[in-house]
């Protein structure tokens, strides 16, 4: 039974203003960017006055009592253990369809290939220009470089068991938060009647939380539209032509295809219901991530959207969508994918099935590592390229430099934009599955 709430007078409202948010972020972005005005950091710093740090402050006490109160709902432990292990199960099995995906299209769409080799030679050297123009970044993915596959591994896992989840939440690392809020819901309905009053307590102040939300989406539009706006401006819809602009296709077609298609379809099959349907019910947490490219600042949005409008059972959602916005990075694993081959492409490499392979399970393994935050899969694109070249290296054939990722990041915060919204949206299909498993109780 689908408990997904009409749209009342208020949510039309906020629909109609949000869109008109996007579409006037999008022309008077363009317009500043082709009248050449100087798009100072006053965008970015407004629309994160408006949007961005009143869900973040909302962000680390959601996941605790989400996912406390989710897991003390479902209780019987081996009940949990079948939701905890289908939740798993499914999203790492979206995130792998989504990198083979994007494999295929680089295979068949061939973007990286048919340029002269002085158009090459220029595109590389821009591309190291545009790595070192900003030194940190450039920094953290040398680190990253030196990290290699097993020190991947061992930040996910020295994540998940944090030393004190009170320095995780500080820093913003919501795996190690989860993971405790995780100890403290079996804590809770293993304690039986002796913990009652904790549990009321922590469903009131995520009742309260939930009433919180509410309001910050009403400054939802104003702070989408500045975002946006700040983006466009700066970028331009433009920069995804010239020789990137055949990656910036194949790489947003393929993200469509997997939101609209796939996932979709992945939904009907095992959660039931039209999955389309959900999609536009679901409108404000997919908006929110496209403007703020951050899974886990949309977090309090997703939340609010996928139990009430999205129908979705509250058990399922108050556990499956804190996870999936740390974890489960659909987008993500699908554009590391697209983006490793390019560059590889680009550099006249042939890789062999075996290095495509590398390519979809490492672009999975990346995608799990990679925060919910903007530019965090740029970032761990190093891991995708690493295993690559260390691949290559066996077989005695010259490796490509990191900082060939130079070369795509003109157009990444554009394609973050919308690998995000396509991490969200997984989430939201993962809880519409889990809510199968999980229904809230009649
Ligand atoms: N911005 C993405 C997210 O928050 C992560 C990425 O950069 O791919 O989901």
């Amino acid at each position: 039974m689908s408990n997904a709430a009409a749209p009342s007078s208020h949510g039309r409202l906020q629909t109609i203003l949000l869109f008109a948010g996007l579409l006037l972020g999008v022309a008077v972005g363009q317009w500043m960017h082709v009248n050449e005005v100087s798009v100072g950091a006053w965008w970015n710093t407004a629309g994160e006055m408006f949007l961005l740090r009143p869900l973040q402050m909302i962000v680390v006490p959601l996941v605790v009592l989400s996912v406390a109160t989710g897991i003390a709902s479902i209780g019987d432990p081996s009940r949990l253990g079948l939701i905890g292990s289908a939740t798993i199960g499914f999203y790492v099995s979206s995130m792998l369809i989504a990198a083979t995906l994007g494999a295929i299209c680089v295979a068949y769409f061939q973007p990286g290939a048919g340029w002269s080799p002085a158009e090459v030679e220029a595109l590389v050297r821009q591309g190291g220009e545009a790595f070192n123009a900003d030194a940190t970044r450039a920094q953290r993915m040398t680190a990253g470089e030196s990290m290699g596959l097993g020190g991947a591994w061992q930040s996910i896992i020295g994540s998940i068991l944090p030393k004190s989840p009170l320095a995780e939440a500080a820093a913003g690392n919501t795996i190690g938060v989860i993971a405790f809020s995780i100890l403290l819901g079996l804590g809770l309905a293993a304690a039986g009647e002796a913990a009652r009053p904790a549990r009321a307590a922590l469903d009131g102040f995520l009742a309260a939380l939930m009433v919180v939300i509410r309001w910050v989406l009403w400054l939802m539009p104003l702070g989408l539209f500045l975002f946006v706006a700040g983006v466009v401006g700066k970028i331009g819809l433009g920069a995804a032509s010239g020789p990137v602009g055949k990656y910036f296709v194949v790489v947003m077609g393929a993200l469509l295809f997997h939101g609209f298609v796939l996932l979709p379809l992945m939904g009907v099959l095992l959660g039931g219901g039209n999955c389309w349907k959900l999609m536009w019910r679901v409108r404000r947490a997919l908006v929110t991530a496209f403007s703020t490219s951050s899974s886990n600042a949309t977090l309090p949005v997703t939340l609010e959207v996928t139990a009430n409008e999205g129908g979705c059972s509250k058990r399922a959602t108050n556990f499956v969508v804190p996870v999936g916005a740390t974890i489960n990075m659909d987008g993500t694993a699908l554009y590391e994918a697209v983006a490793a081959l390019f560059l590889f492409q680009w550099f006249g490499v042939d890789l062999t099935f075996g290095d495509t392979v590398i390519v979809v399970m490492t672009a999975t393994l990346a995608a799990i590592g990679a925060a919910g935050i903007p530019s965090a899969g740029l970032v761990t694109l190093v891991i995708v390229i690493t295993a690559v070249n260390t691949s290559l290296a066996g077989r005695g054939l010259e490796a490509i430099p990191i900082s060939a990722i130079g070369i795509i990041i003109g157009v990444d915060r554009l394609v973050d934009m919308v690998r995000t919204t396509m991490n969200v949206w997984g989430d939201i299909v993962g809880a519409k599955v889990i809510t199968r498993l999980a229904p809230d109780e009649a």
